[in-house]
């Protein structure tokens, strides 16, 4: 088999994303998966507005949207409700930001697409790329390193021998029980399968009809017949989804009768896919054994309330893809490699805090005795609990603190400027050009997006051209930098400084007032020499 740069076991969201960081930079890769069955999970359906972006960044926004079942109007509201034709506890307008508005805080809205449509989208893009190929029915069998590059055997799934794939890295975005992680011998640390769970993807011609809540992604169904959340994937294919008490067997579960309990309707069920699913609390001890680097779920693991794990696993692709490339291409040192690790497992233990905080109120919490029952007593019950879930609830719709308010508190590719970090919220985003920071967001007065001026790879924002050091400097070490000299003082402002280098991720990696006196050791920080 011949060599590649890059092997990547899985072509998940996080492989493909991996594979495309990279084959968009012309490095030769090749991903193997089991299987191109992409499967009718009830896996993620948000794409978030920090993933959005990125699909942006990568020329496949558009495409992520035109597979996007649901009408582009539809509203991204979640609902708290007794039934599906019972009564509203409360509802939460606009969750994670999906409507088609345009904001100066992102350039992208989230979208409700379901995991497998996304998938195919990004597979898609792959086969497009020259310096990537893909190849299904393959199974990812061991691992042999030196110190020039790694041998992996790879097996055909329908049988034979396993042959050597060559390459100077390998990832792992192989999955949860991922065998990657497995041949290094890493271990996962935290709470192991704290809570079961059984997802059920069902057809329901009738179910829009008799629906008397309104539209929403969500419908969040708290009765003490069998309390649960429900919501659409495609027109008349929903996903529902319920804790699992330890005492009960799952497999002696009826899914259809559990989803008519849970909405409250005698109507027609067709089940098409069930998924039993366990929580976990768990991220790996590490993330890299030498040329080998761990991406996904394969090193982090947390329940799904706030959709936070595809999202931030295709954050994982783009963070290792770029710094692969420039290890690879020459233009990035080693220290981009280790960077990894320590940058992204902030981000990782933030977020997975925040999941798990969710997790602790599902709807079986919520239910209480009369809530079901007519007249004032009932009435009461429901107002108290619509009252209870808008003041708990809420941190896990409106999340703009957690996906872009995420920082590289500490880096060794990001230059601290001694400034105050921004406030860490989960709720509220407060754009902050503070260093190891998404760099803020805007619009230009052309009506672009500032993200699309940044180049491939660092990029300089400047108010004024008078950084020909910086010029020279990267001239010097054959580093292609964007200059974008904006002249725009409300960008200055917003970036509290005339200069700013922000990293082919779009994270602020230094800002000035003025060109340091040695602006090359600056660039040679953070490109990780
Ligand atoms: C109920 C539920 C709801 C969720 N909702 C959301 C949400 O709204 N938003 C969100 O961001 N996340 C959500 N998630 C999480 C999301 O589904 C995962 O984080 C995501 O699938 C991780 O992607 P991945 O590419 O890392 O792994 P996977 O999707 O598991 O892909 C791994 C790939 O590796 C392949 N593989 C495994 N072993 C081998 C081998 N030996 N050789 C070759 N290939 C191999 C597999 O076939 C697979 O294709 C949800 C999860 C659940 C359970």
């Amino acid at each position: 088999m011949e060599d590649c740069d890059v092997l990547i076991v899985g072509a998940g969201p996080v492989g493909l994303a991996t594979a495309i960081e990279l084959g968009q930079r012309g490095v030769r890769v090749r991903v193997v998966d089991l299987t191109d069955d992409v499967g009718f999970r009830p896996r993620a359906k948000l794409t978030n507005v920090r993933s959005m972006g990125l699909m942006r960044r990568w020329g496949l926004a558009q495409a992520v949207r035109a597979q996007a079942p649901l009408p582009a109007d539809y509203p991204s509201d979640v609902i708290f409700a007794t039934g599906m034709a019972g009564h509203l506890l409360t509802r939460f307008e606009n969750a994670f930001r999906c409507a088609r508005e345009r904001d100066d805080q992102f350039p992208e809205p989230a979208q409700w697409i379901p995991q497998y449509a996304l998938t195919r989208v990004l597979r898609d893009h792959v086969r497009t790329l020259p310096s990537v190929r893909l190849d299904y029915g393959r199974r990812f069998i061991g691992l042999a390193q030196d110190d020039d590059g790694v041998t992996a055997q790879i097996a055909p799934t329908a049988g034979g021998e396993a042959v050597a794939q060559r390459c100077r890295y390998l990832v792992g975005a192989d999955g949860p029980s991922s065998p990657v992680r497995k041949a290094l011998g890493i271990r996962m640390q935290g709470d192991h399968g704290y809570a079961r769970n059984f997802g059920v993807v069902f057809k329901a011609p009738e179910l829009s009809g008799r629906n008397r809540l309104g539209l929403g992604i969500q419908y969040w169904l708290t009765n003490p017949a069998c309390p649960g959340i429900v919501g659409p994937m495609e027109r008349d294919l929903w996903f529902f989804g319920t804790q699992v008490p330890p005492q009960v067997d799952i497999d002696t579960l009826d899914p259809a009768a559990l989803v008519r309990r849970c909405i409250g309707l005698d109507i027609a069920v067709e089940v098409v896919a069930t998924d039993p699913w366990d929580c976990h609390r768990l991220v790996a001890e590490r993330y890299r054994e030498g040329r080998v680097l761990l991406a996904g779920d394969a090193c982090h693991l947390h329940p799904p309330m706030g959709g936070y794990g595809m999202n931030m696993g295709i954050g994982d692709g783009l963070a290792l893809g770029w710094k692969l490339a420039a290890v690879l291409q020459g233009w990035g040192g080693p220290k981009l490699l280790d960077a990894y690790q320590v940058e992204r497992r902030q981000v990782h233990e933030r977020v997975i805090a925040e999941a798990v905080e969710n997790y602790s109120t599902l709807t079986n919490q919520l239910v209480r005795d009369t809530m079901m029952a007519e007249g004032p007593e009932g009435d009461a019950a429901r107002a108290a609990v619509g009252e209870e879930v808008a003041r708990v609830k809420q941190r896990e719709f409106h999340t703009l603190g957690v996906v872009l308010g995420c920082r590289y508190a500490t880096s060794p590719v990001i230059v601290d400027d001694g400034s105050a970090a921004p406030p860490d919220e989960y709720r509220n985003y407060h754009p902050s050009a503070h260093p190891g920071c998404l760099a803020p967001h805007g619009w230009l007065a052309d009506g672009r997006s500032l993200y699309d001026r940044f180049g491939r790879g660092f990029t300089l924002l400047a108010e004024r051209d008078e950084v020909a050091a910086f010029r020279a400097a990267a001239e010097a070490r054959g580093l292609a930098l964007t200059v974008f000299v904006h002249g725009d003082p409300a960008l200055t402002e917003l970036y509290a400084a005339p200069l700013a280098l922000i990293r082919p991720d779009q994270f602020v990696a230094w800002r000035g007032q003025a060109v340091p006196g040695d602006a090359g050791a600056v660039l040679d920080q953070i490109r990780g020499m």
